[in-house]
C-alpha cells in the first residue's frame, strides 16, 4: 500500500454502501484487453482497468541471458515488472526499485506454475510488464495483460492467470481497489487463480482483517478473477477473429 502522508483521508464508503467512485463492494473497476497491441514481440497486450495502464510484451522461447540461468529440463520464466517513472502523480525513481523487483519474482513465480516450460529445455520466456499509468492493482494489472500475452505468444500454460486485488475498506470487503481505498483503506490482498482448478498462485496480504473476512475477501477474489477471466478470452477471441490486434489493417 502506498504511504498516507499528510493527506487527509478521503470519505471511502457513503452511508448508501457506494466507493468513493461510485461503485459497490463487489464491483470491479472497468476492464479493457487488447491482445496484440505490439509488433515486435511474440506476443503482447495491452491493458486498461480503471485508472492503471498496462502493456506487457512477450519474447520467446528464447537463449537464455544471463547464460548461467538456462535449465536443462525446462524454460525458465523471466518476468519484469516496471512502473514508468511518470506512471504515478509523486515524484516515482525510475528503475528497478525493491518493490518492483519482489513484484516481478512473485510473478514470475506465478507464471512457472501454469506454463509447460518443460516443452521448452534449455530457453527462457521473457515477459516484460511496463505500467504507464498506476491506480493500484498493477500487479495485477500486469499479470492479466502478461497472461493474454502469453496466450498471443503461444506459449502452452495449464490456463490464462485472472488476477484482482481485494482489501478493507471503511471496515468492508471491497473488491478490486482504486488508489484512495488501497492507501486509506485497512488492508490489500492482491491474488492470481488458475480458474480450471481453482488454484490460487500469487496471494499477498498487506494490512489486517480478520479470519472470516478473509473468506470473505477470497470468495470475493475469486468471483472477480471469474470474471476478469471471461474478458480476458474475449480480448483473444477478438484476436485471433481479426488477426491484427489493436494494429490497423495492413499497419505491418
Ligand atoms: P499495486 O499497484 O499492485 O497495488 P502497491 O500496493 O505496492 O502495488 O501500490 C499501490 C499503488 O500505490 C500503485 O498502484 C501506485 O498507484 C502507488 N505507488 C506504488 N509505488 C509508488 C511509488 N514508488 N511512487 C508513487 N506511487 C506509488
Amino acid at each position: 500500500m502506498g504511504s498516507i502522508g499528510a493527506k487527509e483521508v478521503p470519505v471511502l464508503l457513503s452511508p448508501e454502501g457506494r466507493r468513493i467512485d461510485g461503485r459497490r463492494l463487489d464491483e470491479l473497476r472497468a476492464l479493457k484487453i487488447t491482445a496484440g497491441a505490439l509488433h515486435e514481440a511474440d506476443g503482447s497486450a495491452y491493458v486498461e482497468w480503471g485508472a492503471n495502464k498496462v502493456m506487457a510484451a512477450v519474447y520467446g522461447p528464447r537463449e537464455v541471458h544471463p547464460r548461467h540461468l538456462q535449465q536443462n529440463n525446462k524454460a525458465i520464466v523471466q518476468c519484469r515488472y516496471n512502473m514508468a517513472a511518470f506512471s504515478v502523480d509523486e515524484r516515482k525513481r525510475p528503475g528497478l526499485d525493491r518493490r518492483s523487483q519482489e513484484i516481478s519474482k512473485v510473478i514470475s513465480e506465478a507464471f512457472e506454475s501454469v506454463i509447460f516450460a518443460e516443452e521448452y529445455p534449455r530457453t527462457s520466456i521473457d515477459v516484460y510488464i511496463e505500467v504507464l499509468q498506476a491506480n493500484a492493482g498493477t500487479r495485477c494489472a500486469g499479470i492479466v495483460a502478461a497472461s493474454v500475452a502469453l496466450a498471443d505468444a503461444g506459449i502452452p500454460m495449464v490456463d490464462l492467470l485472472p488476477a484482482v486485488a481485494v482489501g478493507k475498506v471503511a471496515g468492508e470487503i471491497a473488491l478490486d481497489l482504486k488508489k484512495e481505498e488501497d492507501n486509506f483503506g485497512e488492508a490489500d490482498l492482491p491474488m492470481a487463480l488458475v480458474p480450471q482448478s481453482g488454484r490460487l498462485v500469487l496471494l499477498q496480504m498487506e494490512g489486517h482483517m480478520t479470519a472470516p473476512e478473509l473468506a470473505r475477501a477470497l470468495e470475493l477474489g475469486v468471483r472477480g478473477c471469474r470474471s476478469i477471466y471471461e474478458t480476458m478470452k474475449q480480448a483473444l477471441r477478438e484476436r485471433y477473429a481479426t488477426g491484427t490486434g489493436a494494429e490497423p489493417q495492413g499497419a505491418a
